[in-house]
């Protein structure tokens, strides 16, 4: 049994994509294990205008949870355009032939073990805030 079991109580369950709903530190370390880009479109964050984000594999409104499992790292607009599109549906909407690539990219990043990854988010973190 996972640890943390879900809480009855539902905390702020809309479907508002605000930033409240992970901790910044998770949230980082998610971006770093996805290499700092969007899954779907590969934008980074040099690259594109938008804010990287995190995308629920298995929409919120479906389901699927926060854990670091269902959730993969894209950029703002395809977060957006995405919406509450089932996976299947969107990755042969936006990719064509592509889908497949990025089918494996999303379940083999998605399997990494996020531990070392928030080890380096702290760590950046922490030097962020000693830089101010
Ligand atoms: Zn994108």
């Amino acid at each position: 049994m996972p640890k943390a079991k879900m809480t009855g109580k539902k905390r702020d369950n809309k479907k508002n994509h605000g930033s409240k709903w992970i901790r910044p530190e998770k949230r980082l370390a998610i971006y770093l294990r996805d290499g700092m880009c969007c899954a779907y479109c590969g934008a980074t964050v040099e690259s594109s205008k938008e804010p990287l984000s995190l995308d629920h594999l298995l929409p919120a409104s479906k389901g699927g949870g926060n854990h670091e499992g269902n959730l993969i790292t894209c950029c703002l607009k395809c977060n957006r355009r995405r919406g509450d599109m089932d996976l299947d549906s969107w990755l042969s909407q936006e990719l064509g032939d592509k889908k497949e690539t990025v089918a494996k990219f999303i379940v083999k990043h998605t399997a990494k073990d996020l531990k070392p990854f928030k080890v380096e988010a702290k760590a950046i973190r922490a030097r962020r805030r000693t830089k101010k």
